[in-house]
């Protein structure tokens, strides 16, 4: 293997695609050209601005239309949806649940919130997402079924759920993780926090799990400011999802009464306001997101020792944000084609730091992650935002 790659190239290629007459090209920001001002100026004229209001419904039936999952159930951010997506499914402290090393810090989080065990898997380069063939492999390895339930036979801790993070809004290979986690009686909750508008074999994202969690921060396909859903086909758990978001607060005219300690997790009108504007754009977003995803291809297609990441045969991504992988005879490049490029006005940002390489998560169970460490080391993220492909 040689080493082929000039970093200078690279900057030319994304200066070539990017927008000249702007300073720092950040790599996503948000776009509010609808009706945001105007239904957002409409909470603050009716003093509906807080956690009762009818964007907050009207969000909730939106996300249903556009995903097609039955209910949505709108909260104050992804982790939360994340955090009682878990304990919808009954993820109880001392679980383990399985979940990528190479995904955002809010994965892991969610399951230590609840008093649980990240065990971390490793990925595919296919997907960047979950590798069900080498998982299959382990738990066979690790695991057994007995009583209806998974046990890691090396901790005696029962493996609760697993949590597929769809990468940069590309789809898990969802078919073969399904036909695994029903094998072995782990249940599946969706991190699609990166993915609103990704399909896999035409349904969307969100469709697999029992229970799935969306977010709406600054920086994701579409903004609430700060916010997130939870999604699911299940009328039960949607109004358990309800329940536990809203305090626990059991429906009476005048009385506090709450069943259980509950979590203070509704998404406010104000966001939701935001949020409605946001999803009338959205096929729009994606459409452009898809373009600029194709005009990147075009521009790296020549360009040796580096290539674009594109989707995998059956999946529509929405290509949240894009992503360069350098060859592995050029991955020791990666620090100094970060630097040029954040140097020139162009925003790059490597691969998060994989959660068993953070010192609090060190301790935890996991699988050989060679394939995940492998791409840490490879891959970066490029400007992405609708305005950019608007530009070209
Ligand atoms: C953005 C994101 C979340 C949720 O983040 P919030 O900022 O809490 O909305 C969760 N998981 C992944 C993979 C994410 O990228």
């Amino acid at each position: 293997m040689t080493n082929d790659l000039e970093i200078a190239s690279v900057v030319d290629a994304l200066r070539q695609v990017l927008p000249t007459n702007q300073g720092f090209i950040p790599l996503h920001e948000p776009q509010f050209g609808g009706n945001e001002w105007q239904y957002v100026k409409e909470c603050l004229d009716t003093g509906w601005v807080s956690t009762a209001g009818k964007y907050v419904e009207r969000f909730e039936q939106e996300l249903t239309n556009y995903t097609q999952v039955k209910f949505a159930v709108a909260v104050i951010n992804g982790t939360a949806a994340l955090h009682i997506c878990l304990k919808l499914i009954e993820v109880e402290p001392n679980d383990e649940v399985l979940i990528p090393a190479l995904t955002f810090i809010a994965t892991a989080n969610a399951v230590i919130y609840c008093g649980a065990v990240p065990h971390f898997v490793d990925s595919e380069k296919k997907t960047l997402g979950i590798d069900p063939q080498k998982l299959n492999e382990y738990l066979h390895e690790i695991a057994e079924v007995r009583e209806g339930h998974c046990w890691n036979k090396k901790t005696g801790r029962r493996i609760q759920a697993i949590v597929p993070m769809h990468t940069f809004g590309h789809p898990v290979d969802m078919d073969p993780l399904i036909a695994l986690s029903q094998q072995f009686k782990i249940a599946v909750v969706e991190d699609a926090a990166e993915s609103l508008g990704s399909y896999y074999k035409k349904r969307h994202t969100g469709h697999w799990g029992a229970v799935s969690a969306l977010s709406f921060n600054g920086n994701k396909v579409v903004t609430t400011g700060g916010g997130g859903a939870i999604l699911t086909n299940n009328a039960d758990m949607a109004k358990r999802a309800k329940h536990l978001t809203t305090t626990a607060k059991t429906p009476h005219p005048w009385e506090y009464i709450h069943d259980q300690v509950g979590y203070n997790y509704r998404l406010p009108n104000l966001n939701a306001a935001l949020g409605c504007a946001q999803l009338e754009q959205l096929p729009g977003f994606i459409k452009e997101k898809r373009a600029l995803a194709e005009t990147y291809r075009q521009a790296f297609e020549s360009i040796k020792g580096i290539h674009f990441f594109t989707e995998m045969e059956s999946v529509r991504s929405n290509y949240w944000l894009n992503v360069l992988l350098l060859d592995d005879a050029s991955a020791d490049q990666c620090d100094a084609l970060l630097d040029l490029a954040n140097r020139n006005g162009i925003m790059m940002r490597p691969a998060w730091t994989l959660m068993h390489q953070l010192p609090m998560f060190e301790q935890f169970p996991r699988m050989d992650l060679r394939v995940a460490e492998n791409i840490a080391k490879r891959l970066v993220n490029i400007p992405s935002s609708v305005s950019i492909s608007s530009n070209n």
